[in-house]
């Protein structure tokens, strides 16, 4: 949750309200809503001997019932729902649920649904389990069965909507139970115009900050989201989300995904290895995972006054110009485009500070002008570490990243090198035949959605 905090905080810091309204009228919007068909493994509740079914409550006869969608954009509709038939009912007011918010205790919960300390010590001496309930975090819901006054006959403890505990009365003190439920995985298929960045675009169609992130992180080592995105580039994605008794909890994994670049698509598609690995691999088996990144900068972390589309500023350096230039505000993170090692982290005449990185294969890469260095000569870094902060060090004139990249000591343009890199990894020959009935049936299913969108699109709305 801090993550998604930090996102927001971010997001509200970068790109304003009104950015983001002009950019939503500008793109075209199209939302389909994919329901999974209905499957014994999908359900909401799971059967096993170690496992119990959930009490059937109202919600659950709601579970077919589409979400709420603040966009009032298309959405497919599902079934006009029947009402629900009142014997089915379980008497709402015998349970009673309570849900933790910080600062509440134990026994204030129990004496506001009517039930004594020494109720509250029968359960807490029932079951090892029972601990769960010294250990209480805000979210926590409890539910209590009390059917006569004072008389606890069931309590079932929630960590998540996911997870918990069932205590039911017993004879010699309570019994318990685990609970596991199981998320109803539910497909959504969005697709986005470029018109200012990734980010924007993304945010205009309600995808999650995560999964533009990682949009981002699985093209980068084929697309410069900084440099290369061009107003009119498309993407497409398809991720799970999960619902549990018809309401939204959380989102789920990227099952597919595409970016068209300049005329350019490349497809990415999940796959598990024999190994358990998760990767993404284009529909031939190579890894998206390169060698190296694309570009040293989190995009995410640009502000939004960079425009992509606009050919960044020529610096005035006097020396000859042999690398790319990202303007960029100072302090903005400097990422390692490779695993290696740090071989220099000072000041160096008109580079300012300096970082240099020594990789596998004779590859070396510079980052220059930096404000402030994240690692000391001698680290290791992994790719995508932070190294250093983009600052106006040395010669520049303002505050940019100069990047470099050598080939056995020879510079390369960084943006048209990667052509000539060692080839991804790709999934070896013998598992083949696994990847592809592992990937056909998806990366059939995300080919026909691209191209009814397309289709969608095309044709004039029906009101
Ligand atoms: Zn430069």
């Amino acid at each position: 949750m801090a993550l998604i905090e930090y996102i927001r905080h971010f997001v509200r810091k970068y790109y304003p309200q009104d950015h983001l309204y002009l950019a939503g009228g500008m793109l075209g919007v199209v939302v389909l809503l994919l329901f999974l068909p209905d499957n014994d493994e999908k359900g909401a509740t799971v059967t096993s001997q170690t496992q119990i079914a959930i009490p059937v409550q109202l919600t659950e006869s709601r579970a077919d019932t589409p979400p709420d969608y603040e966009i009032d954009d298309f959405v497919v509709p599902s079934q006009p729902q029947s009402a629900p038939i009142a014997d089915t009912i379980v008497p709402a007011a015998q349970w009673q649920n309570v849900e933790v918010k910080s600062g509440d205790n134990l026994s204030a919960i129990f004496s506001k649904v009517g039930l004594s300390d020494q109720d509250l010590f029968r359960v807490l001496n029932s079951s090892e389990e029972a601990s769960v309930l010294n250990r209480l975090y805000p979210g926590y819901q409890l539910d209590f069965m009390i059917p006569e006054q004072g008389e606890l006959e069931q309590l079932r403890v929630f960590k998540s909507p996911l997870e918990g505990y069932l205590f039911t009365r017993s004879d010699t003190g309570y019994a318990v139970e685990t609970i596991l439920k199981e998320a109803e995985l539910r497909q959504s298929f969005k697709v986005g115009t470029i018109a200012d960045s990734l980010f924007m675009a993304g945010q205009a169609e309600n995808i999650p900050a995560v999964h533009i992130m990682e949009m981002a992180n699985i093209f980068g080592g084929v697309i410069d989201f900084i440099l290369d995105p061009r107003a009119g580039d498309q993407f497409s994605i398809l991720y799970e989300e999960q619902y549990l008794d018809g309401e939204f909890i959380g989102t789920g994994e990227i099952l597919a995904t595409q970016y068209t670049n300049q005329g350019t698509t490349y497809t990415a598609v999940r796959y598990t290895d024999e190994e358990g690995e998760v990767g993404f691999y284009n529909p031939e088996g190579e890894s998206m995972r390169k060698a190296f990144l694309r570009n040293p900068l989190d995009v995410f972390r640009i502000s939004s006054n960079f425009n992509p589309n606009r050919r960044h500023p020529i610096l005035n350096t006097i020396r000859a110009h042999k690398g790319t230039d990202y303007a960029a505000p100072t302090g903005t993170p400097v990422r390692a485009t490779s695993d290696g090692r740090v071989t220099w982290a000072a000041r160096n005449g008109s580079f300012g500070n300096l970082v240099v990185l020594k990789h596998t294969g004779g590859f070396e890469t510079k980052y220059a002008h930096l404000s402030r260095y994240a690692v000391r000569k001698g680290d290791r870094v992994r790719q995508g570490e932070v190294i250093g902060y983009v600052g106006a060090t040395g010669g520049a004139t303002g505050p940019h990243l100069h990047y470099e990249f050598l080939m056995s000591g020879v510079h390369q343009n960084p943006r048209t090198v990667h052509d000539r890199l060692p080839k991804a990894e790709s999934i070896e020959s013998a598992e083949m035949d696994r990847f592809r009935s592992q990937t056909a049936g998806l990366l059939q299913q995300f080919s026909n959605l691209n191209n009814s969108l397309f289709l969608t699109i095309n044709q004039p709305s029906a009101d």
